[in-house]
């Protein structure tokens, strides 16, 4: 599944112990293997070949640009939802007929530059977005592309917080209301309408609610054929579920074996928008243990990195294993909580985890956290965003420097009259 593993009880990202990375970097720093970010994007694209698909990788997982440049080069597009990714997108080189760009609140600003730049399509997520871009295409004098995010109605099972594709969700145009622009669709002058888009939510660990999503569209498209509505792509998102704990995800095979059919019967051009599929296992976050403390009722393992450096604990509930660089052997194992240093008590990664006794000033691994981890991270409590190295066979590459202090007050302004 990915390339970090023990070897001798040191764990090894590719070819490099972690250790000799931990001696030279300032913890906490993530570290990604760029061998795995690649392994899984070719995962994908081999399991989809028969739809010859375009892979547009989500930047939100995890827009570093050593990671988008990684897989612009092995053929990927990107999936954007804002103008700060459509910056990052260019500079990694995508090409603009490789974007897509989702999000219920583009600006006009940001609509004006992707329709400037000529992006493959906006992912449209209302009437009044549709609105707003035919009116900027007109402005330009161009004619922008887009494609309808249907809101399917499906239930992903997964987190609530990261469920999209239901009809209370904020996400996505209903079918009848999709129907009803697509019939009228002559009277955006400056739009063409290229597809049909959806995703339902992240982190879905079976096939069950894509299928049922996929089937919906089809006939969807199927009822668009009848009418001699023509379209070319469609756009299944992303979403696709990896091991964090004991989940067992189906595989990219096994999932493409349950939707090629109905993907095949739509005739479409198809867009798969992985994220977490790709880089969440890539990555680790490696921490140090500041101190152990015990309290009448818990033992707190105390490590330098926080919620701001990794939220998905303290926001989704999320689980992360953690694995000691060095394996003490013959350690006892206790039951601990994994904690950081902010000031709020949701500053945690694990609680009641039995892990081996470790000592202060070891390093220990929070795994899985290339996905949505740096990505979201903050400078809340004032604390420095962490370096982000990368590793490939027996080297390993700063591909984001760690804040500086100055980085902290670099925008900040104190108006005369305070001075
Ligand atoms: N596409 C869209 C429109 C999204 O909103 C997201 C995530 O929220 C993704 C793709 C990527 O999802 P995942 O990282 O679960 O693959």
């Amino acid at each position: 599944m990915h390339e970090f593993r023990y070897k001798n009880n040191q764990l090894y990202c590719e070819s490099v112990k972690l250790e000799d990375i931990a001696k030279k970097i300032i913890t906490p720093f993530y570290l990604y293997s760029y061998g795995t970010l690649l392994s899984h994007y070719r995962k994908l694209a081999k399991a989809f070949e028969p739809v010859q698909p375009l892979i547009c990788y989500s930047m939100k997982a995890n827009s570093n640009l050593a990671i988008c440049r990684a897989l612009v080069k092995a053929g990927s597009g990107m999936d954007i939802v804002s103008g700060g990714e459509l910056y990052k997108a260019f500079l990694a080189g995508c090409p603009a007929e490789k974007i897509v760009y989702a999000s219920v609140g583009k600006t006009e600003e940001e609509i004006r530059r992707a329709v400037a730049k000529g992006i493959l399509f906006f992912n449209v997520e209302s009437y009044q977005e549709l609105v707003l871009i035919n009116k900027v295409a007109r402005d330009i004098g161009t004619i922008a592309r887009v494609a309808l995010r249907i809101n399917p109605d499906v239930e992903p099972k997964t987190h609530a917080y990261i469920t999209t594709g239901k009809l209370t969700n904020k996400f996505g145009i209903d079918f009848d209301t999709a129907y009803g622009i697509l019939k009228n669709r002559l009277k955006f002058s400056h739009l063409n309408f290229k597809g049909l888009h959806i995703h339902i939510g992240s982190q879905i660990i079976q096939a069950k609610p894509y299928v049922l999503a996929i089937k919906k569209m089809a006939s969807f498209i199927e009822k668009l054929k009848k009418d001699k509505i023509g379209i070319e792509y469609l756009n299944i998102g992303g979403g696709l579920g990896i091991i964090y704990n004991k989940e067992k995800p189906q595989t990219a095979v096994e999932f493409a074996r349950k939707i090629l059919p109905i993907l095949k019967s739509t005739g479409l051009k198809i867009i798969l928008e992985p994220g977490r599929f790709i880089v969440g296992n890539a990555g680790v976050l490696v921490t140090k243990v500041l101190y152990l403390k015990k309290t009448p009722l818990k033992n707190f393992v105390i490590v330098d990195a926080g919620m701001n450096d990794l939220i998905r604990p303290a926001l989704y509930g999320a689980h992360h294993d953690i694995l000691p660089i060095r394996y003490p052997l013959n350690a006892k194992r206790y039951k601990v909580d994994v904690v950081g240093p902010i000031c709020e008590s949701g500053d945690f990664f694990a609680r009641g985890r039995i892990m081996p006794k470790v000592k202060e000033g070891d390093y220990l691994a929070i795994m899985s956290a290339g996905a949505y981890g740096f990505s979201m991270a903050s400078n809340y409590n004032c604390r420095l965003k962490p370096s982000e190295v990368m590793a490939k066979g027996n080297k390993f590459y700063i591909v984001r420097k760690r804040d500086s202090y100055l980085d902290l007050v670099r925008k900040d302004i104190v108006p005369e009259f305070l001075k």
